[in-house]
């Protein structure tokens, strides 16, 4: 019988058998298995329908169930499926699309690399930095700068940028070359330090660290302009050109992780320039690049240091790619994400829609198991607490997010449980009704829970 047919029940024990999934408790789970999704709608193999707040994974911008996509899909896999993209070898979709971007990037972030998602876009980066500093004759640059709560993918490479004390600690890591600065999480302010203050300390620490490790020694700082999975921490405003300045002064390389800002989840196809002011030198995507319709990430490079390379490698090669690389079937399907975005204008949705979403959320602050809810445009974050004024994290025994999340799902949402948050980002075609019923049954989920906590005598 084809898997299609079984029970919920069988294929629910088939996968509990042979499927490991991503970030797997290897305790038998329960699974809740999806089967189709429609606008920003979800719905599980029990026929229950719920809005997606999370968005697939921050990455289905123009929702679920687009024919169109499809269809641009099924074409190119019908016209060319595959070819390798080494060398001279090249592919139609790969080409337009990597034009297109050009055309949205911000200053001269005019060159293309395509990768299968985000954790390889973050890997070429770093090795293109590498690369770079080699062949112009800086070898000693080969230091990373990073930040705490930071998450940069799962790859070897990637996984040691990042920064969450929970994804770290019990798989090897690349050792000596890559430092954890702190995140610029307002909420976390200490007592006594004025927001000045606390901008100008993690300004200075960045630029501390590249003094310590010595800037001849430091390639590149790597940075999500807002840092996602890490608790959709927004930094103050300044960080991300003060920053900048600091790494231009010291000759290091700014890399902004865009995988999920990128395609309209901040309102600009890519936010650094737009929305933060920033041109870095190099941009990591992917995600929101098709809508998470099939894999596909890219590297933004800047020209300027496109052009150095070229006059310095003398056939020198930059030994890196991957063989589903500029994938036509995946361009294909982002050039179309694209064609989609920009006729319906789902950026300026974003910009409208994306202070109300935020401004829905503000009134849960009045809840008392609720420390801040933060957030930009259409990502957002709730932070539960156990003592509101001394914004104590709740002990791990409250499972917190996870009882929230089993109360939003019979009452028809997903939100992500993050330790002791919900993590939110909807698909970007979201409505303001829509947004209204998310915001309602959030707050329903936290009445709900508040009760619970006190009738077992936790709050
Ligand atoms: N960078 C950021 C900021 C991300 O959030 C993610 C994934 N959530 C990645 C990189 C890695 O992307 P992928 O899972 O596509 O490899």
């Amino acid at each position: 019988m084809p898997p299609q047919d079984l029970a919920n029940d069988q294929r629910a024990a088939l996968d509990a058998r042979h499927l490991i999934h991503p970030w797997t408790d290897f305790r038998e789970q329960p699974v809740l298995i999806l089967e189709e999704g429609n606008g920003v709608h979800v719905r599980d193999s029990n026929g229950h329908r719920m809005i997606d707040g999370i968005g697939g994974m921050w990455c289905v911008n123009i929702g679920y169930g687009r024919k169109e996509m499809a269809q641009a899909i099924a074409a190119q896999a019908e016209k060319l499926c595959y070819y390798s993209p080494f060398g001279f070898l090249s592919n139609t979709p790969s080409i337009e699309l990597a034009a297109k971007l050009a055309s949205y990037a911000p200053g001269d972030l005019t060159r293309v690399f395509f990768t299968t998602g985000g954790s390889t876009a973050v890997d070429t980066a770093m090795r293109l930095a590498s690369f770079y500093f080699n062949v112009t004759g800086r070898p000693g640059k080969r230091h990373i700068i990073t930040r705490d709560l930071a998450y940069h993918g799962s790859t070897h490479l990637s996984a040691s940028l990042s920064g969450k004390p929970s994804d770290r600690g019990l798989i090897d890591l690349v050792e000596g070359t890559i430092h954890h600065i702190s995140a610029p999480n307002p909420y976390r302010r200490p007592e006594g330090v004025s927001a000045e203050a606390f901008l100008d300390q993690k300004v200075q620490e960045l630029e501390d660290k590249i003094l310590e490790l010595g800037s001849e020694n430091v390639a590149c700082f790597i940075a999500e302009p807002i840092l996602a999975s890490g608790g959709v921490i927004v930094p103050p405003a300044g960080y991300h050109s003060r920053t900048l300045e600091v790494c231009r002064r010291h000759d290091v390389l700014y890399i902004s992780d865009e995988v999920v800002t990128g395609f309209g989840r901040n309102g600009a196809i890519f936010a650094s320039e737009p929305v933060y002011g920033i041109v870095p030198d190099m941009i990591t995507c992917a995600k929101g690049l098709t809508s998470g319709y099939v894999p596909l990430g890219a590297v933004m490079v800047s020209d300027r240091l496109y052009r150095q390379i070229a006059e310095t490698t003398e056939g020198r090669i930059f030994a890196n790619g991957f063989t589903y690389s500029s994938h036509p079937v995946a361009c294909a399907a982002g050039l179309k994400n694209l064609e989609i975005m920009e006729r319906e204008g789902i950026c300026a949705h974003v910009r409208e829609v994306g202070p109300y979403f935020q401004a829905a959320l503000k009134p849960l602050m009045d809840s008392p198991i609720v420390g801040d809810v933060r957030g930009s445009h259409l990502m957002a974050c709730v932070e539960y607490v156990s003592d509101k004024n001394a914004r104590t994290v709740p002990p791990q025994a409250w499972q917190i997010a996870q009882r929230i999340i089993r109360e939003t799902m019979p009452r028809g949402l997903m939100v992500r449980p993050m330790g002791s948050m919900v993590i939110m980002s909807p698909p970007l075609i979201i409505t303001r009704a829509e947004i209204d019923e998310l915001v309602a049954i959030l707050r329903e989920a936290t009445e709900v829970v508040t009760e619970q906590l006190r009738q077992e005598g936790l709050l």
